[in-house]
């Protein structure tokens, strides 16, 4: 799939690039492939090329993908909205979750995390704002709630709080809401230091992210192309 290496390798190079222009060392950015809509053999061609972190936003579709894929060298984030009866599923394949947005969802991954009796990774999600009606789509907690939240996860023994995630509010300019983001950050590792990641940057925004700190962006497009339909956390355009 010369697309693919191709893709993987130009988004590399941004993301190299972006690091390089903040100062930052570009191994301290880490790519997540959200492979989400796309088949488990893209998965597994991107993992012969050395990718190993894969994203995906549905909890079904990620269990079918990761059985597919079977015995490859790769990790999993969920980075789509869960549901609690899925928590202890995800939990189990290992998988990183970027979108802890509330307490009954933190409750339900420790324990899941417990009985799979390895912590699970979580990165508690940010609500940044934005347009109404984007927010059912996308989740994420309000500011004033994230740091109880961290709080929270950080005295679960069933978790290990990674850090923050948050999307951009979309058709706005993303620098000032990843500048909120980073001093949120900021404010929960103080109290938290282990919490040292930060995920936020897609395609279309991922050198704003890393000008604010990001640690982790998560790419779909820029590497597998246009998604053939449009899914949960895409903008739905009249025009399409
Ligand atoms: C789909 C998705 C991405 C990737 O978005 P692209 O614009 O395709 O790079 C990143 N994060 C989340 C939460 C997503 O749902």
């Amino acid at each position: 799939m010369p697309g693919l290496e191709e893709n993987v390798r130009a988004v590399r190079a941004r993301i190299d690039a972006a690091a390089r222009d903040a100062g930052r060392d570009p191994a301290s950015v880490a790519l997540l492939a959200v492979s989400k809509t796309w088949p488990a053999a893209d998965v597994a061609a991107l993992a012969a090329l050395g990718q190993r972190d894969f994203g995906e936003n549905r909890a079904q579709e990620l269990l079918t993908k990761a059985a597919e894929v079977g015995g490859l060298d790769v990790r999993w984030h969920f980075v789509g909205q869960l549901q609690r009866n899925k928590a202890a599923a995800v939990a189990r394949l290992g998988a990183v979750v970027h979108t802890v947005d509330r307490e009954s969802l933190a409750r339900a991954l420790d324990r899941a995390g417990e009985q799979a009796g390895r912590p699970v990774d979580v990165f508690v999600q940010v609500d940044l704002g934005g347009a109404a009606g984007e927010l059912a789509a996308r989740g994420g907690a309000v500011p004033a709630d994230v740091p109880a939240l961290a709080d929270l996860v950080a005295a679960s023994s069933g978790l290990r709080l990674r850090g923050l995630m948050a999307v951009a509010p979309r058709g706005e300019d993303p620098h000032p809401a990843f500048d909120r983001l980073a001093a949120l950050a900021a404010r929960v590792r103080s109290d938290h230091p282990e919490a040292v990641e930060l995920s936020a940057g897609m395609s279309g925004d991922l050198e704003a992210a890393i000008a604010a700190g990001a640690t982790v962006v998560r790419v779909g497009t820029a590497i597998f192309g246009d998604r053939p339909l449009p899914c949960d956390g895409d903008q739905i355009s009249p025009a399409t």
